[in-house]
């Protein structure tokens, strides 16, 4: 059975409906479903985490890679079909959670000593209406993990793997360029899914940086900086940073983009991930 007959045969089965609230489209694509899994790279000896497994399409292909999967999903109707289809494998467990509050650290930890996992790769299809929320859990709890390969919503992807400085950018740019290094894999239809999303769709990969890029010796001050800089988008990064009493002064801003080697009209978005480095240094001389 192909995997769009196959999607409609196990909705009709269980007598379900796609809930657009909890962000579900289902991929119906085989190419797709191999890219994915192609790049994420998995083999005998990785854990992964799915999160949003739905129907259980892309946990099949990962089933058959992978040492374990732990599939994360918030819909009790899902679970049934999933225990239903992956009764006979034994690497799989679910849990029946929402995935921004489950503690992924002690999960890692404890597949980690128990069952001799070398890695671990997280691997979804994500809910866009929360894409950016479990993104940054995943990489803000600097969690033991190797990778996310992740289908999200194209103009969101295209924000996050941005370079710093150049065009595109938001606040969230400088966390992701911070933490890792970042692939466009596949800009994906919307005619590759049911229901069809209203937007197109991007897979992409995020490798997590094993070493640091920059020396900063507050990081989550400079996060809170840049934050700050970026809430004022149209503001230049002096305004912005005064405004909201990063600066205490506007004087002391000048001061400090003057020792910078930073234009005091420099707009938030035109800084490298240096520049701030510079900048929250400063803040403590
Ligand atoms: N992996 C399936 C596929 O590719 O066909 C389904 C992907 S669908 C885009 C997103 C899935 O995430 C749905 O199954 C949905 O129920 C689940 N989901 C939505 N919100 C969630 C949350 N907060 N925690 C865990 N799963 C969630």
């Amino acid at each position: 059975m192909d995997i769009f007959s196959e999607t409609n045969f196990l909705l009709n089965k269980y007598k379900i409906k796609a809930n657009k609230n909890l962000g579900q489209n289902f991929l119906i694509d085989k190419s797709v479903i191999e890219k994915i899994i192609d790049s994420a790279d998995i083999n005998m000896q990785d854990l992964v985490i799915e999160i949003g497994p739905g129907l259980g399409t892309l946990t099949q292909y990962l089933l058959e890679k992978a040492k374990k999967v732990i599939s994360i999903e918030i819909d009790d109707k899902m679970i049934e079909i999933l225990n239903d289809r992956f009764k006979m494998y034994d690497n799989f467990n679910i849990i029946n959670q929402d995935i921004l509050k489950v503690n992924l650290k002690e999960i890692i930890s404890k597949e980690k000593k128990e069952n001799q996992i070398k890695k671990v790769k997280i691997v979804a299809n994500l809910p866009y209406y929360i894409t950016t929320p479990i993104i940054m859990k995943l990489i803000e709890e600097k969690l033991d993990i190797e990778s996310i390969t992740v289908m999200i919503q194209k103009e969101v992807a295209e924000r996050l793997i941005a370079i710093p400085g150049e065009k595109n950018t938001g606040a969230i740019t400088y966390t992701i360029y911070y933490y890792c290094i970042s692939e466009k894999i596949l800009e994906v239809p919307n005619t590759s899914f049911i229901p069809r999303p209203d937007v197109t769709s991007e897979v992409i990969k995020l490798n997590i940086r094993k070493e640091q890029i920059v020396n900063v010796e507050d990081e989550s001050k400079m996060f809170k900086v840049i934050k700050n800089a970026f809430m004022q988008r149209r503001k230049t990064l002096l305004n912005a940073l005064t405004n909201t009493k990063i600066f205490n002064s506007k004087e002391q801003g000048i001061k400090i983009l003057e020792k910078a080697n930073l234009d005091i009209n420099i707009r938030p978005e035109n800084l490298s991930i240096n520049d701030y480095v510079k900048i929250t240094n400063l803040l403590n001389d």
